[in-house]
């Protein structure tokens, strides 16, 4: 985007300091000053004449005020923002999302389409550049395209970037809309170019789908509409890495730049280190076939290594984030759809800006109708900001905002954890990073209906000892089958105070079942059946983990003085009945009559 005229004053420009140290930081001097400061005494007169051009010619497209409340104490502007619109995906990667899914915020707690609108515009009024939209999936959010063309008009103030990270399944069908509101780069992420890999990787159909949306963005292309497209390949040791190769060759004929990503560890995807392919391990892949292959160099906050091999018409570029981070130069901010702003990726700090934007609207979200009216009103009154900076005038409370943001940013770490820590630590899965909080599901507008769920596990000992002492009930710790069926039934009706994002339930019956077994080879175990019942909105499954699962441990816990090598095994849900998808056992649909 080209920037806009009226930021570009003529007699005046703002420098930034070396050291932003206060909000008020931002120096304004004049442009003979500027001149002065920069200008070499020992050029010729032409390379003088060059040097100022260049210099002038710098300053003017650098001459926007950046916000100090955006830059860090390490120095790093702020000029990038990734708004994530929403938590829902129509695939499933396996890298990314468990297969059922992620639990959904309640609508509520979603920020609403104005809601982003005034974010963008104060981050825009503060020096953000680039705006990329995200989710989950960006594409399946209704709005989308009025959202666009909102976010796009912010281009009269400064934004020259609006991006979108996709999987490429619905854009086809939207792509022309979203370049006339202003699109102006795609990174769509495809891992593999077999359709059944595919299906495999992302647990959907839709190969078809995303080829044709490539397609589309490079036939637009041709017409002059200049979209950077970015292909983002998750690498994963023995499910896709024998594809590197294929990528590789896509960039021979095509202008597009092939990224290749290390799978990165977030809670929930099952992270293996050994599943981790490096980026050392692809380059010396591609070398192997192309020892020409040579390093570009990219823009100063790439987060990328970007190499090319010399004839082909795209290039090559790895995201790193295991093996060498990018923090030193790292530019971006995040908002969450949940209006959580996240100054890192990989940091578990986040501050609710949604919070702040609806204290002017008692703590409603706010809509389109709320939005017109706040705007109005804002016509007439325009407080100045402490930085002195424009503001955007949209959200009444923006010089609040505006010191929470600041008071965030400020404390943004030099780099995040490497990967021995980065592997350990509790994170949100990427598409609730990007999206939102982990939350419960919203059961509100469910019917109550009888739910019934069956859970087994089996404590498995080494020899009979503990089995004989425990039928002889001569445990020094007393009657173990006794005490493992009260702990299991008290443990399910603490369900909700142990797993964060279960409800309460009012539970009708518990029941928990211990038997004694003598296994073949001379081993026992007892085995441990848990049955729990209620009349609710939501299924009781936990409930019955909990109890089989704690009565598992009571006995582990009074007979580990006798069998210290005892395991607990084979913990699952094998029955579960009620509400929506009826009777299941052992995970499939089943039509038999129903327990209760
Ligand atoms: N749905 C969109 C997409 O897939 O492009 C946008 C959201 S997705 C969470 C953003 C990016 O994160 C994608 O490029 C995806 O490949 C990447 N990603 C998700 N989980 C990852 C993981 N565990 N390791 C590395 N990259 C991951
Ligand atoms: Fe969906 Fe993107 Fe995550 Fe894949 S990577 S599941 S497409 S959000």
């Amino acid at each position: 985007m080209p920037m806009p005229m009226s930021k570009v004053r003529p007699s005046t420009v703002l420098v930034r300091p070396a050291v932003a140290a206060t909000p008020t930081a931002t120096k304004m001097v004049t442009k003979t000053e500027s001149q002065n400061i920069l200008k070499p005494s020992s050029k010729t007169a032409s390379e003088s004449a060059l040097f100022e051009r260049t210099s002038r010619r710098e300053l003017l497209n650098d001459a926007k005020p950046f916000s100090d409340f955006l830059t860090d104490t390490f120095h790093r502007q702020h000029d990038y923002l990734r708004i994530s619109l929403t938590e829902r995906c129509n695939l499933r990667c396996v890298y990314c999302m468990p297969e059922e899914g992620v639990p959904l915020s309640p609508q509520r707690e979603l920020l609403t389409t104005p809601e982003i609108i005034m974010l963008s515009s104060l981050f825009v009024s503060q020096g953000v550049t680039k705006i990329r939209l995200t989710g989950g999936e960006p594409t399946v959010r209704r709005d989308i395209l009025p959202l666009m063309r909102q976010i796009g008009a912010l281009r009269s103030r400064g934004l020259r970037e609006l991006c979108l990270t996709t999987n490429g399944l619905a854009l086809h069908r939207k792509l022309e809309d979203m370049v006339d509101a202003g699109l102006t780069g795609i990174n769509l992420s495809l891992d593999t170019l077999d359709p059944w890999q595919f299906q495999i990787m992302t647990r959907r159909k839709g190969f078809d789908a995303v080829m044709k949306s490539i397609e589309r963005v490079l036939e637009l292309n041709t017409h002059g509409a200049g979209i950077k497209l970015k292909i983002n390949s998750v690498v994963m040791r023995g499910t896709n890495d024998r594809e590197i190769m294929k990528f590789v060759e896509m960039t021979r004929e095509k202008g597009i730049e092939v990224r290749f990503i290390e799978y990165m560890p977030f809670d929930g995807n099952k992270w293996n280190k050994g599943k981790m392919f490096s980026y050392s391990e692809m380059l010396h892949l591609i070398k192997e076939k192309y020892p020409q292959l040579e390093r570009v160099k990219g823009h100063k906050n790439e987060t990328s290594k970007t190499f090319k091999i010399p004839g082909f018409a795209g290039s090559l570029g790895f995201i790193t984030s295991m093996t060498h981070n990018f923090c030193g130069t790292c530019n971006r901010l995040r908002i969450t759809s949940d209006g959580n702003l996240k100054v890192c990726l990989f940091g578990n700090a986040e501050v609710s800006l949604r919070d702040i934007l609806r204290k002017c609207n008692n703590g409603e979200p706010i809509d389109e109708s709320t939005f017109e009216v706040m705007k109005q009103v804002g016509m007439h009154t325009k407080p100045g900001l402490t930085n002195g900076s424009v503001q955007s005038g949209l959200a009444p409370n923006e010089q609040e905002l505006l010191d929470v943001i600041g008071l965030a940013v400020k404390r943004k770490k030099a780099k995040h954890a490497g990967i021995g820590e980065l592997e350990h630590m509790k994170n949100r899965p990427m598409i609730l990073i990007e999206s939102g909080a982990a939350h419960m599901v919203s059961i509100s507008d469910k019917t109550p209906s009888k739910r019934v769920a069956k859970a087994i596990c089996s404590v498995q000992f080494t020899d009979m000892i503990a089995c004989r002492l425990i039928q002889e009930n001569q445990i020094q710790k007393g009657d173990v089958l006794g005490v493992a069926r009260v702990a299991g039934i008290m443990a399910a009706k603490k369900t909700s105070d142990l797993i964060p994002l279960c409800h309460p339930i009012a539970l009708s019956k518990v029941t928990v079942n211990l038997q004694i077994i003598q296994d073949q080879d001379d081993t026992g175990r007892v085995d441990i059946e848990a049955i729990v019942a209620c009349e609710g909105k939501t299924g009781v499954e936990m409930e019955a983990l909990t109890a089989a699962s704690t009565a598992a441990l009571t006995i582990y816990d009074m007979c580990k003085a006798v069998d210290k090598r005892m395991t607990i095994e084979g913990l699952k849900v094998v029955l579960k009945e009620g509400g929506k998808s009826g009777r299941w056992v052992d995970g499939v649909q089943d039509s038999s009559p129903t327990l209760q």
